[in-house]
């Protein structure tokens, strides 16, 4: 017998977002009908941030079985352009997600002129020619109430005329404003005589000249999710304040079109969540903007950058980032995030998907003395433990190798278990080998280490057991070939970057946020398989990828994703 049981909120484990979309579907609202809507402008490339927008615009609809569309919040023509299009539709997709329609809000720029005009004409919008100084001055506190603008009761004829005249390229920039008539004395500031339209002269991307008065956000956002039948407008804590005018405008667009509540009662519901604020970076477009306009990074996917495209250059995974957001969830109060915990996410995922290879970074060569100069063995290498059905791939083994400097000491203290003169150490996946010597040059710098190998003891052999404390890393010194690395850290050295106020900006950054290796050696199995989008473990040094812009076959670029140990903890606490 099947028994069906109604599962309470906790047991599903839904966001608050989620139980308020499931109180109006038990509601009724809507008849049903769920649409959401991702509206970035296209002022900047998508950070992290609007990966947490993202998750929840697009994860309610998938859940819900609705429709997620894209809206540009394209009306501020000054800051706005196609390359910004382009790449955020990119990024969306490269995240995995696909919306339904395509909107910008300068679509409506026709209709929101005609609901402008309605308002005029209704009594509840004015043109004031004051400057935005003066209309600054008037607002009041949010404890004393503001000052009407002189121009607040003017003709309903001279503001229509006036408003016919914003429109046009011998407007002023700055000479005037439409400004909603709603209530200078409202405790909430939004309700002051808010300005609703303004003149620019700068082309649009996509209307061109043909408009010289532009709405502002409040004026254009809810009657966009009106117009195209978002039912849950899902945004940030910030536009908290924002709602009452954003319900009040809806309010007037209904009457405008002779819509009671009786007769038609869709209304799009806006639903706030805290935004995403990270440790050692900054989040705000106008400052990543900063950083790309004065050539502190190598643009918008520079792999510092917490914009999509440079995580992906990086070589963060979607399914990373995913789970980082699925991690530090949503809530209705503002706070920082650890990036320790993006770091995390992408250690996590790296672990089991990225091929183990061998490249060593700051290498010193090692001869190992009684391996025949002329015999070559292909070692059989696993592509990863994390993994059985990965496979293996084959590395060449020789008599001289590559191993990194710092895995020998030819006086170590008590605990090192690497090379070291007269002890055993374990080359991974070939033999056990025993440190007889080194050279030096004129510095006592070490030039050369000699070894002499145990034939008996190579990988998988019964001589192989035996209990040898340090596993190195290798590359055959015939066999390896070059590569650029790109050692890449935190951009900024400042936990709270994003906040501090009273020291400049550029004082803030990390200044080894990237260190270059011009030469590593890497086993030749990367000369064929460093395919862009790839992942490697370094084994023993991190997780890499080749750079999508600068790697080649003849000229390898790899870039350090995440190191494999978070060694902030320690050093920076
Ligand atoms: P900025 O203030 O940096 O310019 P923005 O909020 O103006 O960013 P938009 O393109 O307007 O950027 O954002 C599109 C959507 O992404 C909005 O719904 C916004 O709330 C959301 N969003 C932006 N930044 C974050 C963030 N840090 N965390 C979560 N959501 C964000
Ligand atoms: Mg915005």
């Amino acid at each position: 017998m099947a028994i069906t049981e109604e599962k309470t909120v906790e047991e599903k484990n839904l966001s608050f977002v989620e139980q308020l979309v499931e109180q109006d579907l038990a509601e009724g609202k809507n008849a049903g009908r769920i649409q959401t809507r991702f509206p970035p402008e296209p002022n900047g490339y998508l950070h992290i941030g609007h990966a947490k927008a993202i998750c929840m615009d697009f994860g309610v609809a998938e859940k819900y079985n609705g429709v997620c569309n894209l809206r540009f919040d394209d009306t501020n023509p000054t800051k706005e352009n196609n390359e910004y299009v382009e790449n955020i539709l990119n990024d969306i997709s490269w995240l995995g997600f696909k919306w339904g329609n395509i909107y910008y809000a300068s679509d409506y720029f026709e209709k929101l002129w005609d609901f402008a005009v309605w308002m005029i004409q209704n009594g509840h919008a004015y043109i004031d020619e004051q400057t935005a100084e003066q209309i600054a001055e008037q607002k009041g506190t949010p404890t004393t109430p503001g000052v009407a603008s002189p121009y607040r009761d003017r003709p309903v004829e001279e503001s229509l005329k006036l408003f016919n005249k914003m429109n046009t390229p011998e407007a002023v920039e700055g000479s005037m404003v439409l400004r909603a008539k709603l209530d200078m004395a409202n405790p909430n500031m939004h309700f002051r005589d808010p300005i609703i339209y303004r003149i620019i002269h700068t082309p649009h991307h996509r209307t061109g000249t043909k408009w010289h008065a532009y709405p502002m956000y409040d004026f254009a956002h809810g009657q966009s999710d009106f117009f195209e039948g978002v039912t849950h407008s899902i945004c940030t804590l910030e536009f908290v304040p924002h709602r009452p005018l954003y319900d009040k405008f809806i309010d007037y667009l209904k009457e405008m079109r002779g819509e009671t509540e009786n007769l038609h009662d869709f209304r799009p519901r806006q639903i706030e969540f805290n935004r995403l604020n990270l440790t050692y970076t900054v989040l705000s477009k106008r400052k990543l903007l900063q950083l790309v306009k004065e050539g502190l990074v190598d643009g918008w996917d520079d792999p510092r950058m917490p914009t999509i495209s440079g995580l992906r250059r990086r070589g963060f995974t979607p399914e990373s980032i995913k789970a980082f957001i699925n991690r530090i969830g949503y809530t209705k109060f503002e706070a920082v995030n650890d990036i320790s915990l993006l770091e995390f996410s992408i250690r996590e995922d790296l672990n089991k998907r990225a091929t183990r290879v061998c490249a060593v970074i700051d290498p010193v060569k090692v001869v190992i003395t009684n391996y025949p100069d002329d015999q070559v063995e292909q070692m059989e290498m696993e592509n990863n433990p994390e993994d059985p059905t990965s496979g293996t791939h084959t590395m060449p083994f020789s008599r001289e190798i590559y191993i990194e400097r710092d895995d020998f000491m030819e006086n170590p203290p008590k605990k090192f278990f690497r090379m070291t003169p007269d002890k055993e150490v374990r080359l991974k996946g070939a033999y056990i080998v025993k440190c007889t010597g080194c050279k030096k040059d004129a510095d006592g710098r070490i030039e050369e280490i000699y070894c002499e190998y145990d034939p008996e003891s190579k990988s998988g052999m019964p001589g192989s057991m035996r209990k040898v404390k340090g596993t190195l890393h290798w590359v055959s010194a015939r066999h390896c070939i070059d590569a650029e690395v790109r050692l890449y850290d935190r951009l900024f050295a400042v936990e709270n970057a994003s906040e501090v106020k009273d020291r400049d900006f550029h004082e803030l950054l990390n200044p080894d946020s990237i260190k270059v290796v011009e030469h590593a050696k890497i086993e030749p199995f990367l000369a064929e398989n460093a395919e862009p989008g790839a992942h490697f473990q370094f084994q023993r040094i991190g997780y890499f990828t080749p750079d999508k812009k600068d790697s080649t076959k003849e000229h390898l670029v790899f870039n350090r994703t995440i190191t494999l140990k978070d060694s902030w903890q320690k050093i920076n606490k």
